[in-house]
C-alpha cells in the first residue's frame, strides 16, 4: 500500500510542481506577508522533487520526550529508540503510511481518534496502560496529547500560520518536542500535498492541523460558494495527507464578514497576541511581544515562514515553559478553559 500512496503523492506532487510557481506564488505575493515571501518558501522547484525532498527528522534524537509513550500520537513511528534516532527515509515512510492507513480508515476526525491504528491487541495493551497512568495522575491533571497536562497551570497556545513548511516547521517541533509542548498549525490547503510529511509529523507529535483556507484568499472578498470550496477544500486536502479533519479555521489576514462568518462553519480561532512576526522578521521583537503580554489563555499568532519566527520559538517555547505555562494546541486550551466550540463563531482567547 505505502507504494500506492507514494505513487499517488509522488503524482500529485509533479502536478503541483508545475501549476505552483504560475499559480499560488502570484496570489501570496498580494498578501500582507510581504513582498515575495512565498516565493522562497515554494520548494517546488520546476524539477518536480516536491514531496519529502529534506529528511523530516533530521533531529528526531531529540524528538521524543514523553510522558507516556503509550496515550501520545504517532507511537508507531517513535515507540523504539531504533527507529528514534533513524535518520532515513524508512522513518518518513513509516510515518506516510501510518497516517495514510489512518485516511484511508475514514474514521479520524480528530487528533486523538488518529491515534490508534494498531491491532487490537497493541490498542488493548494502550489503553490499560493509559487508564493506568490516568488512574495515578494527580488530581486536577489529565493526559491529553500524548503528555500530561495540569488543568490548575496557565496554558497559552501558540500557532502558526501560512504553512506548511518543513524548514520552520520542523524547527518549531523539534524545541516543541523537547518541552512537551504542543502548537496548532494553520495551513493552506494547496501546499499541505507538497509536504505530506512534515504535516504527518504534526499528527504524530499531537500538534493540531488546522484550516486556513485552500489558497489563502481573503474571503471577505468572496461569496459563499467561494468561501465554503475554499474552506472544504483545505479541510479534504489536510486529511488526505495526515487522516485528520481539522476542527478549527482560521481567516487569511482575520479578514471576516457577514457572509464569511456565515459561511465558514466552523469556529474561526483569530488571536489576542500578533506578534507581527511577518512585518519585522525580527526574533526578538517577536519575542518581546509575547513576553510583555503573555497571559494564561491566550493565543499567539506567529507564521511558520521565517527562520526569525524559528529563532523566536526556540527561545519562547522552552523560556514559557520554564515560567510554567504549558503550551498546548487551540482545541485544548478551549477544552480545558471549558468552552464548547461552536462553528462560524470567533474566538481571540480563552
Ligand atoms: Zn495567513
Amino acid at each position: 500500500m505505502r507504494k500506492k500512496i507514494f505513487s499517488k503523492f509522488a503524482a500529485a506532487a509533479l502536478l503541483l510542481s508545475l501549476a505552483f510557481p504560475l499559480t499560488a506564488n502570484a496570489e501570496w505575493l498580494n498578501e500582507e506577508l510581504g513582498p515575495g515571501e512565498a516565493v522562497w518558501v515554494d520548494e517546488n522547484s520546476p524539477g518536480g522533487q516536491a514531496t519529502s525532498q529534506s529528511p523530516v527528522y533530521e533531529h528526531s534524537e531529540n524528538i521524543i520526550i514523553r510522558v507516556d509513550p503509550n496515550a501520545g500520537m504517532g507511537d508507531e513511528v517513535s515507540s523504539t529508540p531504533d527507529e528514534n534516532t533513524a535518520v532515513s527515509p524508512d522513518t518518513t515512510g513509516n510515518a506516510e503510511s501510518v497516517a495514510s492507513e489512518s485516511a484511508e480508515s475514514g474514521s479520524s476526525e480528530s487528533g486523538e481518534s488518529a491515534v490508534s491504528e494498531n491491532t487490537p491487541s497493541e490498542d488493548a495493551t494502550a489503553q490499560e496502560d493509559t487508564a493506568a497512568q490516568e488512574n495515578a495522575l494527580p488530581a486536577n491533571a489529565v493526559m491529553s496529547n500524548g503528555r500530561i497536562l495540569y488543568l490548575d497551570r496557565p496554558m497559552i497556545a501558540l500557532t502558526y500560520d501560512d504553512g506548511p513548511n518543513p524548514k520552520v516547521g520542523n524547527r518549531i517541533m523539534d524545541k516543541m518536542a523537547q518541552n512537551n509542548g504542543r502548537a496548532t498549525f494553520f495551513m493552506v490547503g494547496n501546499r499541505v500535498a507538497s509536504y505530506a510529511s512534515e504535516v504527518q509529523r504534526m499528527v504524530a507529535e499531537g500538534h493540531e492541523v488546522a484550516n486556513h483556507s485552500y489558497s489563502h484568499k481573503y474571503l471577505n472578498k468572496y461569496g459563499a460558494e467561494t468561501i465554503r470550496a475554499e474552506v472544504e477544500n483545505c479541510n479534504t486536502a489536510i486529511q488526505n495527507v495526515c487522516g485528520v479533519r481539522p476542527s478549527v479555521m482560521r481567516l487569511p489576514g482575520g479578514n471576516k464578514n457577514s457572509t464569511v462568518l456565515a459561511n465558514v462553519n466552523m469556529p474561526i480561532i483569530l488571536w489576542n497576541i500578533d506578534t507581527r512576526d511577518w512585518d519585522h522578521k525580527n526574533a526578538q521583537k517577536t519575542i518581546n511581544e509575547v513576553m510583555s503580554k503573555v497571559k494564561d489563555g491566550d493565543i499567539v499568532l506567529m507564521h511558520e515562514l521565517y527562520n526569525a519566527t524559528a529563532d523566536a520559538s526556540d527561545y519562547l517555547i522552552p523560556t514559557l515553559t520554564a515560567q510554567g505555562y504549558q503550551l498546548v494546541t487551540v482545541s485544548e486550551l478551549a477544552k480545558y478553559k471549558g468552552v464548547t466550540l461552536q462553528p462560524n463563531r470567533v474566538y481571540y482567547s480563552f
